[in-house]
C-alpha cells in the first residue's frame, strides 16, 4: 500500500500548480483531509514545521518582552458586536454555539474567529494606571472561520496561529510595537523560511476589520500570485473605546489605551510548499526542515558493518543537526531516496559497505547538483557549510523570481498587460482615492497588496493622473 504512494507520478509544478500543491501536501504527509468540513489534520511531519516556526517566534517574542497567555475559545455574541467594523468584517465567517447539551443558551457564543472581543474586556479589568502599561502578551491558539472554499494550509475553516494583543500608553508606543513585530516576521520569513517579502502597509480597503492601520508582509508565489505572509495591526483606540479600556495617566487624566494585534498562521506552511517545491516534491529550507540531514544506509549482505557505522554517523551529526536515520528494512534504498526527495529533506547521506571501508559517505543536495563523496572525518563542517548554501540558494532563487516578476506601470493598460502577461507584482502611483483603486480591481482582478514603507511617492496616479500620494504593489492574490 505505502509503496504505491510515491509510485504515482506527481503533477508537474509548471503545468498544474494547484494540483501539484495539494498532492505535495498530502503525499509528503504534511496534512490530510478530515470528515470535518474544511478542517484538516496536520500530520507529524507538517506539525514539526509548525513547531519550528513556533519555537523560533516564541524565543524572539520573549526576548522582546512578550509573554504567553490563554483566553476562552467562546466569545459571547454581545462582546463580538461591540466594535461595529470588527463584527461586520467577521460576521459571515463566524460559527455559533447555540446549545449546551439540550438547553438553548440565552446568548449565543461565537467560536473565536480572532480574540480582540474577549481580550479587551479583560484589559478593562487589568489596566487601571499608566503603571500597568504596556501589556505585551500573545496566545498560541486555534480559530475558526467558516470559509466557503478551503485548501490545505492556505484556507481552512480551523487553523492554528498566535495572536498578539498589546496595550500601550501612547500612539507612538503602539505604532513602534507594530513595526517591531513586522520586523520579527520579516526575519522569520526571509532568514528561516527563505521567502523574500515586501514590507509595508495595507490600503484602507484591505485593513483588518476594525484596525486603524495594518502592516503587512507580502510574498510572491511561483504562479505569480501574492500571498499575505504576516500582519501586524495598529488598532488605534477603536477597540479601547468599544470595550471601555481606560487608564489614569501620570497627568491625572483618564485616557483610552492604544492597542495592537498581530498574527501569523499555519498558512505559512502553504507558502513554504509553494515557494520552494519542484516536480519531485517539497524542498525545505534547512533552518525549518524537521530533518536537515537524512541518512540512508545501503543495506544488504553487509548490514553488520553498515548499520553500526550509519548509527554512529547519525549520533555524531545529531549533536549539531536535526538528523533522521532511515534504517527501515521494509523499503529499498531507492524507494527511500524518492521518499525523502518528496518530503524535501535538504541533505541526504548514503552509506554502503564500500563507503564504510573508505570512511566516507555519498552526499546529495535536495536543490540539485551532482552527488559528492565526503570524508566522515570532519563531516559536520562540510554538512554545515552545505546546509548554509542551500538556505541562501533558496532565498536567492525566490528573490530572483520576484525581481523578474515585478514591473512598474504608468497607465491602466500597461497595468492590465503586466498583470496578465508578467504575472507578479506591478507597482503603480496612486492618488489614494478609493474610486481609482476600484477601477484597477475591476480591470485587472488584482488587489492592492502593499504600500511600501519609507518609499516616497512621485509621479501621477495610474488611473486619474492626479499627483500620486503613494506607491502601491498590485497582484492577484491568494
Ligand atoms: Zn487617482
Amino acid at each position: 500500500m505505502v509503496q504505491e504512494r510515491t509510485a504515482a507520478v506527481l503533477p508537474k509544478k509548471s503545468e498544474n500548480f494547484s494540483e501539484w500543491y495539494t498532492q505535495v501536501a498530502l503525499r509528503a504527509e504534511l496534512a490530510d483531509y478530515t470528515p470535518v468540513r474544511g478542517s484538516m489534520a496536520i500530520r507529524p511531519y507538517g506539525y514539526a514545521i509548525w513547531e519550528g516556526i513556533q519555537s523560533w517566534l516564541d524565543r524572539r517574542f520573549k526576548e522582546t518582552g512578550h509573554m504567553n497567555a490563554y483566553f476562552p475559545l467562546l466569545i459571547p455574541e454581545s462582546f463580538l458586536k461591540k466594535e461595529a467594523e470588527h463584527v461586520e468584517g467577521f460576521a459571515p465567517q463566524v460559527a455559533w454555539v447555540t446549545h449546551g447539551g439540550d438547553e438553548e443558551l440565552s446568548e449565543r457564543l461565537a467560536v473565536r474567529p480572532t480574540s480582540e472581543a474577549i481580550i479587551l474586556p479583560m484589559y478593562a479589568k487589568w489596566i487601571q494606571s499608566y503603571r500597568d502599561l504596556p501589556v505585551l502578551l500573545l496566545a498560541w491558539n486555534n480559530v475558526v472561520r467558516w470559509e466557503k472554499a478551503t485548501r490545505l494550509f492556505l484556507r481552512t475553516a480551523e487553523f492554528l496561529w498566535h495572536e498578539g494583543h498589546t496595550a500601550h500608553r501612547t500612539m507612538e508606543d503602539a505604532d513602534a510595537e507594530c513595526r517591531l513585530i513586522l520586523g520579527i516576521y520579516q526575519e522569520l520569513l526571509e532568514q528561516i523560511l527563505a521567502i523574500p517579502v515586501l514590507a509595508g502597509i495595507k490600503p484602507p480597503s484591505e485593513r483588518f476589520a476594525g484596525a486603524a492601520n495594518t502592516y503587512t508582509l507580502e510574498a510572491l508565489m511561483p504562479d505569480g500570485q501574492a500571498i499575505q505572509a504576516g500582519t501586524s495591526h495598529f488598532l488605534g483606540q477603536n477597540f479601547a473605546k468599544a470595550f471601555n479600556v481606560k487608564f489614569l495617566d501620570s497627568d491625572n487624566q483618564e485616557k483610552y489605551i492604544w492597542s495592537t494585534s498581530w498574527a501569523v498562521s499555519t498558512r505559512l506552511i502553504g507558502s513554504l510548499i509553494m515557494a520552494h517545491g519542484d516536480d519531485k516534491g517539497l524542498i525545505l529550507p534547512p533552518r525549518i526542515a524537521p530533518y536537515e540531514v537524512v541518512i540512508v544506509p545501503i543495506l544488504g549482505r553487509d548490514d553488520a558493518k553498515v548499520l553500526p557505522a550509519a548509527k554512529e554517523l547519525a549520533q555524531h551529526l545529531g549533536r549539531r543537526f536535526r538528523v533522521k536515520l532511515d534504517d527501515r528494512d521494509a523499503y529499498t534504498a531507492g524507494w527511500k531516496f524518492n521518499e525523502w526527495e518528496l518530503r524535501g529533506a535538504p541533505v541526504r547521506l548514503e552509506i554502503g559497505p564500500r563507503d564504510v571501508a573508505n570512511k566516507q559517505v555519498v552526499l546529495s543536495r535536495r536543490t540539485g547538483g551532482a552527488k559528492q563523496t565526503v570524508r566522515i572525518d570532519g563531516i559536520e563542517v562540510t554538512v554545515g557549510k552545505i546546509l548554509d548554501e542551500i538556505q541562501s540558494e533558496l532565498f536567492e532563487r525566490g528573490r530572483a523570481y520576484r525581481d523578474s516578476h515585478t514591473t512598474q506601470a504608468a497607465t491602466v493598460d500597461e497595468l492590465v498587460r503586466a498583470i496578465e502577461q508578467v504575472q507578479g507584482f506591478v507597482k503603480v502611483g496612486w492618488c489614494e482615492m478609493q474610486s481609482c483603486e476600484d477601477t484597477i480591481r475591476e480591470r485587472t482582478g488584482a488587489s492592492p497588496r502593499v504600500i511600501p514603507l519609507d518609499e516616497k511617492a512621485s509621479g501621477k496616479c495610474v488611473v486619474c493622473g492626479m499627483p500620486a500620494k503613494a506607491w502601491v504593489y498590485y497582484a492577484r492574490a491568494y
